[in-house]
């Protein structure tokens, strides 16, 4: 087991005092998420969470996309999952059936956004490009979101035969009436509806996003580092007095089942008619051009 000592998929920077910021860093991929990946951002927020001088914390990613969700093209992870210090006390990477996957996914999915999401410290995700189903897990589990106009953002799971990521976080994000449209459809929200629903905090010209995101963090930077702590905990704390948390273990449950069936049925894990298409769709690709 080892922790990570170096970045070479994400990069961990101070852009100016009391701010750190964070990007994801394989553009090539349009920052498709792997275990790698995963485990250097977990480990970069904990650095930055732990620095008692760093008062807000920007996500924020190379290239034309934010990212493309989970890196579905890597393979054999269980051989390597042990070679990474979890964070949660979970097992059962090396066993078969579903417990090896609903492990994984305990751990660097639905554990690792949970986390994130309580980080006690203001959380700033800058997103442009395209934001797809994975993608949602890095953007929502930060506390304000800045996007530029040419940014999207689509959870296209049910196309695969799965009910959504495995952060359920939709109702709160975009009421429930919305987020049975976004789910049943695949269709991306743009960055202008994403805010009129609450979602978004700004949009911007993307030539603007960074500097944008640095006004907004220089100033909740201002603020007291306690207050603005306890007002995380207070806004965290009523969402899941209504319930989140609980349908996120709900949701979570099913999407193992989800998992589960396709397995049975095809030793995949979503259902391998409707992922080509989906993630086709998704990544806005002309079907008879690409
Ligand atoms: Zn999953």
């Amino acid at each position: 087991m080892k922790d990570i000592t170096e970045f070479t998929c994400i990069e961990y920077e101070v852009p100016e005092p009391g701010i750190a910021r964070l990007w994801l860093n394989r553009p090539a991929t349009a920052n498709a998420q792997d275990t790698r990946l995963l485990y250097e951002l977990n480990t970069a927020f904990d650095r930055a969470a732990h620095d008692d001088d760093i008062r807000v914390i920007i996500l924020a990613a190379r290239g034309k996309h934010f990212s493309s969700g989970h890196d579905l093209g890597e393979k054999e992870w269980y051989e390597t999952m042990h070679d990474y210090r979890t964070v949660a006390p979970v097992c059962g990477f090396a066993c078969a059936g579903a417990e090896r996957q609903m492990a994984r996914e305990e751990e660097i999915y639905l554990g690792f956004s949970e986390r994130w999401r309580n980080i006690p410290k203001p959380t700033i995700a800058a997103v442009q490009g395209k934001c797809i189903a994975g993608g949602l897990m890095l953007a929502w589990p930060c506390d304000l979101i800045i996007a530029s106009d040419d940014a999207s953002f689509s959870d296209p799971t049910v196309s695969f035969g799965v009910n959504g990521v495995e952060f359920f976080n939709h109702l709160w994000e975009v009421g429930a009436r919305k987020a049975k449209e976004m789910l049943f459809t695949s269709d991306a929200l743009s960055a202008e509806e994403a805010q009129r629903l609450g979602m978004v905090n700004q949009v911007v010209l993307r030539a603007e996003l960074e500097e944008a995101t640095l006004v907004m963090a220089r100033k909740i930077a201002s603020k007291s580092r306690f207050a603005l702590k306890m007002a995380k905990k207070a806004v965290n704390g009523a969402q899941d007095a209504q319930g989140r948390d609980v349908a996120m273990q709900n949701a979570f449950h099913l999407h193992q089942l989800a998992h589960t069936h396709w397995l049975k049925l095809h030793d995949l894990l979503v259902d391998p008619n409707g992922l080509p298409e989906a993630t086709r769709k998704a990544l806005g690709l002309d079907r008879d051009k690409s």
